[in-house]
C-alpha cells in the first residue's frame, strides 16, 4: 500500500484524510490497517511518533462508516491521551458526520456524561476507572461493542490496569476484534495480551524498546543539589518547546514556581489537579502560551504536541519503559527532537535499569564491555557528559529521511528544521563540549 487511496475507502474518510494532509501512510499504518479492515486482531509495536493512532483510528472509523451497526471502545491510560485520540477520531469522522461519539474520563461531570451515553454512541473513548464506574450503575452497555482497542498496550496491561480491564471485558462480547498498540512492549505483557486476544498478528515496524533515532540524546552525570541550575542553564541555551519531567505531584508545582520566579515561563501537569486546570495547562501549552512544561509521568506516553525540541528528564523514571516514551514527547513524525538526562549518584539503580532495556546484550556483557567500549564513556569514572542518537547501533546505512523510521510523510515543515540525511549510527560519542557549544553544534547539524 503505497497511498491511502490505494485501501478503497469509504469517501468521507478519503475526504477526511485529504483534509488532515495525511497522503501517505506510515510504515504501521500500511502494514496494520489492511490487516485491520480484514477483520484481523494485531499487536502493533513502532517507535514513538510514527503515527500509531490513526494505524488503528483509521480501521475503526472505516467499520463504523460500513457497519450501521459497529460500535467501538478505545481505552486509554490517560485522560489527555484519551482527549488527544478523540480529537483525531472527530477528525476522522469528519464534520458532518451523525456518528455519536462519548468521551468517558475521571475528573469530569458524571451527568454530561450520561447525556452522551444515552445518545447511543457508536464510539467510546475514556479511561477504564470511569467507564467502570457507567458500567456498573447501568449507565452504558457494551454488549454490542465488538471492536475494541488498547493504545499504550504495555501500560494497559500493566497491573495497576488489568483489574479495571478484566471488569470492562466482561461486558463486551467474546467474538470482537481487538487492536493493541504501544512502543515499548515487554516479554510478560506480550505473552499477557494474547489472552485477550483471537490469533492475533504481530506487527513490529523497527525494533521493539528503542527510543526513537531522530532524537539527539544527552547525558549528564550532576550532583542531586546541581540539578536546578543545570536546568536553569539548559532552559537558557535552548530554544523552543520543553517538557521537563519530575518525579512528584509536588515536585512538578514547586519546579514551575521557581521557574516562573527565574523567569522561565512555565506551568505544572500532574494528577492533583483539577481536571479543568489539567485542560487549560495542556491547552496553553499546545497553544505555545508558555513554554516549559514540568510533568509527572502522566505526560510521558502518547501525547503529540509537535513543537516539543526538548525532553529533559530532571528525575529518571520509575520504570525504565517510560523512559523510551519520554524521549518521544519530542521527535514526533520525522522531526528532530533532543533530550537530555541528568542523572545523579542516588539515580544508578535506575539508570541501570534504563540501560538494561536500551541495550540488553551490553548490559548482559557489563564486566567486559566497560573495557571494550570506551566510546560510550563508561571507562573508569563516568564522562559528565555522553551523547548519542537513538540507543542501538543500526546498519549505518544513509537515511533518505523516509520508510525506515517510519516517519510520516507529510510534507509538513517540522519545527521550521529541515531533516538530517546524515547516517546515524546510533553510538554514543564522547561529548567534552561545554552545553552552550555543543547545543549551537546541534542547531547547525539540524540546518
Ligand atoms: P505514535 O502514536 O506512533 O506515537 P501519533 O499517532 O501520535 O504517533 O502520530 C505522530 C504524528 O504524526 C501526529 O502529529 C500525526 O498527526 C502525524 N501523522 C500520523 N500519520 C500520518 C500520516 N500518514 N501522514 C502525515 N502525518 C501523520
Ligand atoms: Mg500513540
Amino acid at each position: 500500500m503505497k497511498n491511502f487511496e490505494d485501501l478503497g475507502l469509504s469517501p468521507a474518510l478519503a475526504k477526511s484524510l485529504v483534509h488532515m494532509k495525511y497522503t501517505k501512510p506510515t510504515p504501521i499504518q500500511a502494514r496494520a490497517i489492511p490487516l485491520a479492515l480484514d477483520g484481523h486482531d494485531i499487536m502493533g509495536t513502532a517507535q514513538t511518533g510514527t503515527g500509531k493512532t490513526a494505524a488503528f483510528a483509521i480501521p475503526l472509523v472505516e467499520k463504523l462508516l460500513t457497519d450501521p451497526r459497529g460500535s467501538a471502545l478505545v481505552l486509554t491510560p490517560t485522560r489527555e491521551l484519551g482527549k488527544q485520540i478523540m480529537d483525531i477520531m472527530q477528525q476522522l469522522l469528519g464534520p458532518k458526520s451523525s456518528i455519536k461519539t462519548a468521551f468517558i474520563i475521571g475528573g469530569e461531570s458524571m451527568g454530561k456524561q450520561v447525556n452522551q451515553l444515552r445518545a447511543r454512541p457508536r464510539l467510546i473513548v475514556g479511561t477504564p476507572g470511569r467507564i467502570n464506574d457507567h458500567l456498573e450503575r447501568g449507565n452504558m452497555m457494551l454488549h454490542d461493542t465488538h471492536f475494541l482497542v488498547l493504545d499504550e498496550t504495555d501500560r494497559m496491561l500493566d497491573m495497576g490496569f488489568t483489574v479495571q480491564l478484566e471488569r470492562i471485558f466482561k461486558y463486551m462480547p467474546d467474538k470482537r476484534q481487538t487492536l493493541m498498540f504501544s512502543a515499548t512492549l515487554p516479554k510478560n505483557i506480550l505473552k499477557m495480551s494474547e489472552k485477550y486476544m483471537h490469533n492475533p498478528q504481530r506487527i513490529a515496524v523497527g525494533e521493539t524498546n528503542v527510543v526513537a533515532r531522530n532524537i539527539q540524546q544527552d547525558v549528564i552525570r550532576i550532583e542531586q543539589n546541581n540539578k536546578y541550575p543545570a536546568l536553569l542553564e539548559q532552559l537558557e541555551n535552548r530554544s523552543g518547546s520543553v517538557i521537563v519531567f519530575v518525579k512528584t505531584k509536588h515536585g512538578a508545582d514547586r519546579m514551575a514556581r521557581n521557574l516562573r520566579r527565574d523567569g522561565v515561563q512555565s506551568d505544572a501537569l500532574h494528577g492533583d489537579l483539577r481536571q479543568n486546570k489539567r485542560d487549560r495547562v495542556m491547552q496553553n501549552f499546545r497553544k505555545q502560551t508558555f513554554r516549559v512544561l514540568i510533568a509527572t509521568d502522566i505526560a510521558a506516553r502518547g501525547l503529540d504536541v509537535p513543537h516539543i525540541e526538548h525532553v529533559v528528564n530532571y528525575d529518571l523514571p520509575q520504570v525504565a519503559e517510560d523512559f523510551i516514551h519520554r524521549m518521544g514527547r519530542t521527535a514526533r513524525a520525522g522531526a528532530e527532537g533532543s533530550a537530555i538526562s541528568f542523572v545523579s549518584d542516588q539515580d544508578s539503580r535506575k539508570w541501570h535499569a534504563i540501560e538494561r532495556l536500551l541495550n540488553p546484550d551490553a548490559a548482559n556483557d557489563r564486566g567486559h564491555q566497560n573495557k571494550r567500549r570506551p566510546q560510550n564513556g563508561k571507562k573508569g569514572k563516568p564522562s559528565r557528559h555522553k551523547s548519542s542518537r537513538g540507543n542501538k547501533p543500526h546498519n549505518g546505512k544513509a537515511q533518505n529521511g523516509k520508510s525506515q523510521d517510519g516517519k510520516p510523510h507529510n510534507g509538513k515543515p517540522h519545527n521550521g528544521k529541515p531533516q538530517s540525511d546524515k547516517p546515524r549510527n546510533g553510538k554514543p560519542q564522547n561529548n567534552k563540549q561545554g552545553n552552550k557549544k555543543r547545543f549551537h553544534r546541534n542547531k547547525k547539524k539540524a540546518a
